[in-house]
């Protein structure tokens, strides 16, 4: 008989699109790793399940846990701010989540068999949305996808369009984690050069809602 973990998993995985997807997740109290201890809220996302661009970071901070929402805190504001230089809105053009959608204690990275554990949502995201462009954001993520591309300075590997054998469908790109910038402030010319770059390559894909998006 499967136990309660494996029921949460399928319960969820099981279902029919993202908005469903969504609501039994944060709904799941999930306790398939030890992040489940200290959380008040499961954070699944933030923005368009319908937009051109994944967003991945690490995990939920103190203001996502307390709000159940991604990327709400002063972190958020500074991805709003970058996106919104370069023409996108973060709540209609992204789709923002995290590679384990509970809060770390201390906000610690997040450990190896955490982000195991709740890699079979990150992959459900991933399959449910029709975005092809992935940003991988901060070391931690980039880590969780590409480790051999994390292994050297970070400064080498972000503003870079890769593709992964394992992900055969979407094109990834590293940006600095809006909360590296806000703690390093000389991260930002760059930083918004990157996300420039990101924009650029969402206005040459075809799809009509991008039509108005400028450059
Ligand atoms: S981090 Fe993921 S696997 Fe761990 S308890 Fe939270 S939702 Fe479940």
């Amino acid at each position: 008989m499967p136990g309660p973990a494996l029921d949460t998993l399928r319960t969820v995985l099981a279902a029919n699109g993202y908005p469903e997807f969504r609501e039994r997740l944060r709904r799941s109290g999930c306790a398939r790793c030890a992040l489940a201890a200290d959380r008040q809220h499961i954070v699944v996302d933030r923005g368009n399940p319908d937009a051109a661009i994944l967003a991945v970071g690490e995990a939920p901070g103190a203001s996502e846990d307390a709000a159940g929402i991604a990327f709400c805190g002063r972190a958020g504001k500074m991805l709003d701010d970058l996106f919104a230089a370069a023409g996108l809105s973060t709540d209609d053009h992204l789709l923002i989540v995290n590679v384990v959608k509970c809060r770390p204690p201390g906000n610690r990275a997040p450990h190896r068999d955490e982000a195991a554990r709740c890699r079979p949502f990150l992959e459900r995201q991933f399959a449910l949305s029709p975005a092809r462009l992935v940003a991988l954001m901060g070391v931690t993520a980039l880590r969780h996808f590409a480790p051999d591309r994390a292994k050297g300075p970070l400064g080498a590997q972000v503003g870079r369009f890769f593709r992964l054998p394992d992900w055969p469908g979407h094109e990834f790109v590293t940006l600095y984690h809006p909360a590296a910038i806000l703690y390093n402030r000389s991260l930002e010319p760059i930083a918004r050069e990157h996300v420039r770059a990101l924009a650029a390559r969402v206005g040459e894909q075809t799809r009509p809602e991008f039509s108005g998006i400028s450059q």
